[in-house]
């Protein structure tokens, strides 16, 4: 439900990604009329075959990625999905596009959304939820090497939801989709502004460069950083990608400084510690 809700608190399409996403629309014969005006949300089965997914041979030369494209891809139960279908969302989510080929013909797409996934926590659903879980030492491991690898070192934020009890159905809700979407709208506009000079948008789109420009750390942020390292807590990699996330959180806080408590915040996000024991697998 989360996933689904994302789309509608996200901010609306500029005019710039109305027209990409009907151009591709406009490929695929999707074309509603008029200029598009809704974010894309793609959900695709985890039966998908890796030409569905990122276009080509077998496929159709648009795949679930490209339809994507300023939008949101949700794989559900990520697990299931097979190994070389996930490897194959490493470029695109690298780039920003994908380069489709197909018999002697080649083309290069847009595809630049947001990627969010939902698994079970083990194969039968129930690990954590005290006797129920009836899976093996085995499946756990095969569960969680599905999980790990290239693609989970891509992911910025790992959240662990319980198992819904009736109590939460009734729960005051902490925030409306409307009031999130203005926050999320407020923040991509102070980053849209920040990177102005930078070409890009968006944190998500910043380089090595343009993070250690905009998401400078002072000394406690620094030492914070540096302890997750030294533990192995945080890989080489996923140590920007902690930086990219606290330039966020501060700017949903409105603060130009990145905090050190918004540098905490991002480390309990990473998926080293939302996936216990995925890395070591
Ligand atoms: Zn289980």
């Amino acid at each position: 439900m989360l996933a689904q809700r994302i789309a509608s608190i996200l901010p609306s399409l500029s005019r710039q990604e109305a027209i990409e996403v009907t151009r591709i629309q406009s490929i695929t014969g999707d074309l509603a009329g008029g200029l598009a005006s809704v974010r894309p949300f793609r959900a695709p089965h985890h039966s998908i075959t890796t030409a569905g997914l990122v276009g080509g041979a077998g496929g159709r030369w648009v795949g679930e990625v490209v339809l994507a494209h300023n939008g949101v891809l949700f794989l559900d139960e990520l697990s299931e999905f097979t190994r070389p279908t996930l490897e194959a969302l490493r470029q695109p989510l690298e780039d920003g596009r994908v380069a489709v080929v197909r018999a002697n013909h080649s083309a290069v797409y847009p595809a630049r959304f947001m990627l969010v996934a939902a698994t079970n926590p083990c194969p039968c659903g129930y690990a954590g939820d005290g006797e129920r879980c009836r899976c093996t030492e085995g499946d756990m491991a095969r569960h969680r090497r599905r999980l790990s690898g290239p693609l989970l070192d891509r992911v910025d934020v790992v959240a662990h939801l319980e198992r819904d009890g009736a109590h939460d159905l009734h729960a005051t809700p902490l925030t409306s989709s409307e009031r999130a979407r203005e926050r999320v709208t407020a923040a991509r506009e102070r980053q849209s502004a920040r990177l102005k000079e930078d070409g890009v948008a968006m944190n998500a789109h910043m380089d090595v460069r343009m993070l250690l420009k905009h998401a400078r750390l002072d000394a406690k942020g620094e030492a914070m950083v540096r302890r997750a390292l030294e533990t192995g807590l945080l890989s080489a990699r996923g140590q920007h990608r902690v930086l990219g996330v606290a330039r966020t959180i501060a700017d949903l806080h409105a603060s130009e400084r990145v905090r050190t408590r918004d540098v905490g915040a991002a480390l309990a996000l990473r998926a080293e510690v939302g996936l216990e024991g995925s890395r070591a697998a």
